[in-house]
């Protein structure tokens, strides 16, 4: 573990802490429910398990937000952190500083959105 990805997951950790608990605040059993998929479960898989109303009621970007967190500090965990999902370049460290949780580098984030 470098000291990079040290300071980046203690971010992570802090900001899951604050989604989470903002969330509990409305349902304490949310973080009970997240823990009950496996990390990279898609939005549609869980919303069949979760009541749709509560999950909208709670935030599908809140959720999806945790998720993303998640996926990060696993990544952290196999070792493959900061590497881009899609070209398996090396993400920058200055977009990773500004967004934690990124898995594309700049430029597959962009051509991902501009296709939208
Ligand atoms: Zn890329």
């Amino acid at each position: 573990m470098n000291d990079f990805n040290d300071r980046m997951r203690r971010i992570l950790l802090e900001e899951r802490a604050k989604l989470t608990g903002n969330l509990l605040l409305e349902h304490q059993q949310f973080d009970e429910m997240i823990h009950q998929h496996e990390i990279g479960d898609s939005i549609d898989e869980v919303s069949t398990t979760i009541d749709k109303n509560l999950l909208e009621r709670l935030g599908a970007n809140i959720f999806m937000s945790v998720q993303r967190i998640d996926v990060a500090l696993a990544r952290m965990e196999n070792g493959t952190y900061g590497v881009c999902v899609k070209c398996g370049k090396m993400i920058d460290k200055a977009r990773l500083e500004v967004l934690p949780e990124a898995s594309m580098c700049i430029d597959c984030q962009k051509s991902t959105t501009h296709h939208r």
